[in-house]
């Protein structure tokens, strides 16, 4: 039944008559099939206002990412309607990029454009979970958004909203004030810290791949309060029980964790890209599709390449063979020469 409406909606949306694509994109908002996505970005170049500004208020109802870029050139619209109507959509989707749109918006040449976007961004501030994207919103010239910020990031379990409110509360009046406005939040944080100390060998952040590095921030003149965060993003919300960390070339998953371990994919296949890790060790896993000397190589650069890091400390690594990974010689030597102790799985056993 739905099938049906949706599939003469998206027919009606490239009619001949406006009013019909006008009312195909409320359909399609309404129906809420996220096929409707393309046909409803495609439909954000028709000549006819009405139907771009619709279409928009569809996509936000859909609230599908895919929509982000091409709503916030939307924004841009000679239209005031339409760019608020993309304004809105955006801040129903939500997303970081939605927000970076939302953000350049602000400084529009149209009031009624800004304050719709202003309106937007405030409403969602509640929502955001995303630290950074908060932080973001400290900076904005507009305070009523930046009072919501603080507000949300001060229910964060995350340490690194300690600096950013600090700096907030300080400019609003001085650093006494400061503190005692962040007293509740180092309050709930304080225990958190506690245990990410005690476990800290134990820690890792899965985004950046990184084990956490310790921190204090001063909080007054005696007191202090000590933290665990990643050296890269600066969360202190990590993986905890990660006895080790495994480098693998050959890997086509994701990240992924099993038990006490976690596992990193040191080589992209398909982008040929390496990227840096906190390894304990190494695993060469078998692939096909992979140019193993060209992988070890730029694995090895990645992992060289890292400030704080002693020059060569990949020469303690382990390296385990798995079976079946047909490496060439050069790649081979490449491994012997550049990492510790090599283990070669062999197939027969
Ligand atoms: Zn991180």
């Amino acid at each position: 039944m739905d099938n049906k409406r949706y599939e003469q909606s998206v027919q009606m949306l490239t009619d001949k008559d406006w009013i019909n694509r006008e009312r195909a994109a409320v359909e399609l908002g309404q129906i809420g099939d996220q096929r409707a996505v393309i046909p409803l970005i495609n439909a954000l170049k028709d000549n006819n206002e009405w139907v771009r500004a619709n279409a928009a208020e569809a996509l936000g109802l859909l609230k599908n990412k895919k929509a982000e870029s091409a709503l916030g050139l939307l924004l841009k619209d000679q239209d005031e309607w339409v760019c608020a109507s993309a304004a809105e959509a955006l801040g129903r989707i939500g997303g970081i990029k939605a927000v970076e749109y939302l953000m350049s918006a602000l400084g529009h040449e149209s009031e009624w454009v800004r304050r719709n976007t202003r309106d937007t961004l405030n409403s969602i501030a509640n929502e955001i979970k995303d630290v950074q994207v908060l932080v973001s919103f400290l900076q904005v010239p507009y305070e009523e958004l930046r009072a919501s910020a603080a507000e949300a990031l001060g229910r964060m379990n995350d340490v690194c909203v300690l600096g950013p409110l600090l700096d907030y509360y300080s400019a609003l009046k001085d650093r006494g004030y400061a503190l005692r406005q962040i007293k509740p939040v180092v309050r709930r944080l304080a225990p958190l810290q506690k245990e990410n100390l005690k476990n800290f060998s134990h820690l890792f952040c899965p985004s950046c791949c990184r084990r956490p590095r310790k921190g204090r921030v001063k909080l007054g003149l005696f007191r202090s309060l000590k933290y665990a965060c990643c050296p890269d993003c600066g969360t202190s919300v990590l993986e905890k029980g990660i006895e080790e960390v495994v480098g693998v070339i050959g890997s086509e998953n994701g990240v992924y964790r099993n038990g006490p371990v976690f596992y990193v994919p040191l080589f992209d296949s398909r982008t040929r890209e390496a990227r840096y890790a906190d390894v304990d060790r190494i695993e060469v896993w078998s692939n096909a599709g992979i140019n193993y000397e060209e992988a070890v190589n730029l694995v090895v650069l990645e992992l060289n390449d890292r400030s704080g890091r002693p020059s060569g400390w990949i020469k303690s690594l382990p390296v385990t063979v798995m079976a079946g990974a047909g490496l060439s010689v050069g790649a081979s030597n490449m491994l012997k020469q550049f990492f510790g102790q090599i283990i070669v799985h062999d197939k027969s056993k």
